[in-house]
């Protein structure tokens, strides 16, 4: 369709906005309860290296109440500025005032990139943002890169099911928002001595003007260690059988203290919770061991776990796609293999700790 055919607000919203005026890669600095979200960290290290081929520089966004402690993380991260809001009214996360004063720091500072964490804040957030500066948003980005030719952010994700890899470019509007999901980009080193400037704003808006209140958090109980914080992942899937044959995935993942995750299949079957599932629509991790128990390998699951350090597969099927995507395999029945590794794992451990 060609510009004289669109309705006139169309038109408007695609005309280029002096795309020039925009510069630099500003990071929203998630937290809640006074702890940041470590994505942020992710996205600032992931915003570093964007920042090179677009010589910018990269701002971390921080609004909240009392924060003050939390731009020096940033800078230590890799950001260069922390553009700060302080407001009671910003305690805690809510939609209509958060939203209100990220609009107005776009509207005043014009990042060309704007990145947020696909979290339930970072998600709700970003689409609010989005929708109100009439730009483009990319939801959980698998990879960004920047165009060298045009400059723009080449934003891919997966699409159509996890089927094909869309790679999708705002051309005409800014900035170009994109959210990345937890574990998707390293956590960058720290710099201890890195250090950066704090730009302040006033934000002006009073409680009666905000419809939600904040009333208490309630943590969510998980099973054994939350899958974000663990080093080692032991996951089962339908090759596990039922809810007994995941009690054998607990029991090693209990041997090494790690993590209990597993596929689709096996969630959809109701042998496990859903907060354990590993992939496009569960959780990605990125620990330093995952081990993969009676799962094929599909896309959607490869998806959640590829990064990981170390991924071993047990599997009975020799040509299961699970085999390309690990650095070691076990051909076998996990009835058999997965009890006997608990034992030596066990008596491993054992051993160490009786050791003087
Ligand atoms: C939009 C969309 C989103 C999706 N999101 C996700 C997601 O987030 N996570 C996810 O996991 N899936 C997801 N899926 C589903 C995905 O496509 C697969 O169906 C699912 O991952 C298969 O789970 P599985 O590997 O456990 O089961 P299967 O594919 O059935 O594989 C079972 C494996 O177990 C092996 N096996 C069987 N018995 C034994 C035994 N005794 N010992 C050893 N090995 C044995 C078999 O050889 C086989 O390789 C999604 C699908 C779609 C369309």
């Amino acid at each position: 369709m060609s510009p004289g055919e669109m309705k006139p607000e169309v038109a408007q919203a695609m005309a280029d906005p002096a795309k020039s005026q925009y510069k630099g890669i500003w990071v929203y600095l998630e937290h809640a309860e006074k702890t940041p979200a470590p994505v942020s960290w992710e996205l600032i290290g992931e915003a570093r290296r964007l920042a090179k081929d677009l010589k910018a520089e990269v701002s971390a966004v921080l609004l909240g109440h009392d924060v003050k402690a939390m731009p020096e993380e940033a800078f230590a991260y890799g950001a260069d500025r922390v553009y700060l809001v302080q407001s009671p009214v910003l305690r805690d996360y809510r939609t209509r005032p958060y939203a209100r004063v990220a609009v107005e720091l776009v509207e005043k500072y014009h990042p060309e990139i704007f990145l947020l964490g696909a979290t339930a804040q970072g998600r709700d957030l970003a689409s609010t943002v989005a929708t109100k500066l009439a730009t483009g948003l990319t939801a959980d980005c698998t990879s960004l890169d920047i165009d060298q030719e045009t400059k723009d952010l080449r934003q891919t994700r997966p699409a159509f099911g996890g089927n094909i890899m869309a790679t999708i470019l705002c051309r005409h509007r800014r900035p170009q928002m994109s959210t990345v999901r937890p574990h998707i980009m390293p956590m960058p080193e720290r710099e201890e001595d890195r250090h950066g400037e704090v730009v302040e704003d006033e934000f002006q808006m009073a409680e009666e003007e905000v419809a939600e209140k904040v009333l208490t958090f309630v943590r969510k109980k998980t099973e054994g260690i939350p899958l974000e914080q663990a080093d080692i992942v032991v996951s089962g899937g339908r090759g596990t059988g039922g809810a007994e044959g995941m009690d054998k995935i607990r029991r090693l993942a209990e041997a090494l203290g790690a993590a209990v995750g597993a596929s689709r299949a096996a969630v959809s079957n109701g042998w496990i919770g859903q907060d354990h599932q590993v992939g496009q629509t569960g959780q990605t991790v990125r620990p330093k061991l995952y081990i993969a128990c009676g799962i094929s390998g599909s896309i959607q699951h490869l998806a959640g776990m590829q990064s990981s350090e170390l991924i071993v597969a047990i599997n009975k099927d020799p040509k299961a796609p699970i085999f390309e995507a690990s650095d070691y395999g076990l051909v076998g029945d996990l009835h058999q293999v997965v009890p006997a590794l608990t034992k030596a794992f066990e008596r491993l451990i054992e051993g160490q700790e009786a050791r003087p």
